[in-house]
């Protein structure tokens, strides 16, 4: 009998093509998953940034692995119901982005105005003492910031 668990868990393995730390799960673009009496496993994603080209990436790679697991009765759907937004990167992938010393976003109150972009804590020292230097990193996901307490630039995850 499968549970929704166990897809979960299984679906940790695949990684943010960008960051690979990151799994799908605690970026939260995988948002339902569906199993029926027969065992018939429905995947849902919600696309990221329309600027992060990994869409059709990801869901071949959901695909690889539940395959893998000898889970051959899927459906991987990519649905806009429910728009992804930087708020739904779980604690610990938060926690996963700065290991990979990569700031991560601010959660925000679904109002993103000047302050919350500019708001960023350093990966390095945890200082929030720090300055958005561009609001485009090497790709679009992602702002470069200045730490103003250890002098160094760090990328951050946007909030979105
Ligand atoms: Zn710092």
């Amino acid at each position: 009998m499968l549970t929704k668990e166990h897809i979960l868990s299984l679906l940790e393995e695949v990684k943010d093509p960008e960051i690979p730390v990151l799994s799908l799960v605690d970026l939260g673009v995988i948002t339902d998953v569906e199993i029926t009496e027969d065992n018939h496993v429905t995947v849902n994603m919600t696309p990221t940034f329309a600027g992060c080209p990994a869409m059709d990436y990801m869901k071949k790679d959901v695909e690889r692995t539940l395959e893998k697991h000898g889970i051959n009765h899927h459906t991987v759907r990519m649905s806009f119901d429910k728009p992804w937004d930087s708020n739904k990167i779980s604690d610990k992938g938060r926690q996963h982005l700065k290991e990979f010393e990569l700031a991560p976003p601010p959660k925000y109150n679904m109002v993103l105005d000047l302050d919350i972009l500019e708001y960023a804590t350093c990966p390095n020292c945890n200082s929030t003492n720090t300055t958005l230097r561009t609001p485009f990193g090497p790709t679009l996901c992602r702002a470069m910031h200045y730490c103003n307490d250890c002098k160094q630039m760090f990328e951050q995850f946007k909030p979105l």
